[in-house]
């Protein structure tokens, strides 16, 4: 799949690889342009639609909007309702097949995956308030 991509394709994925800040459209959109300066903001969403359709970024509903993540292998998230940090947890956040089991069938799905956020305030946004 990414041998058919073009250079302003592979630049936004390769940008997108190397943060782990799940960036905005207009966050990449900044990054890019560094680099490859006429690429433009719709070329940069078009792009980024692209990518997840293709499975290999994933877009994710922050708490202003989307936001893209590279890592595609399942991971939980952890949210800041201060700043809108949107961080990876780096561990597993352990549920029991049977609880995970028992919600899905409360709604009829068919489980396939999971995944958990959990909502606070970030520690810079702690830290901030304290002095
Ligand atoms: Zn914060
Ligand atoms: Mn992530």
């Amino acid at each position: 799949m990414e041998q058919i991509l073009n250079n302003n394709a592979r630049a936004v994925l390769e940008f997108l690889r190397g943060t782990h800040n799940h960036p905005t459209a207009m966050d990449v959109y900044e990054a890019v342009r560094q680099t490859r300066p006429r690429i433009g903001l719709a070329t940069v969403y078009r792009i980024l639609h692209s990518l997840a359709e293709y499975g290999l970024i994933r877009e994710l509903e922050g708490f202003e909007g989307v936001r893209y993540d590279a890592n595609t292998s399942r991971h939980d998230h952890a949210i800041c309702t201060t700043c809108g940090a949107l961080l990876d947890v780096p561990l597993d956040i352990v549920l029991s097949e049977e609880s995970l089991q028992k919600a899905a069938q409360t709604t009829g799905l068919e489980l396939s995956s999971h995944e958990v956020r959990i909502y606070g305030r970030c520690a810079s946004c702690q830290e901030r308030d304290k002095s």
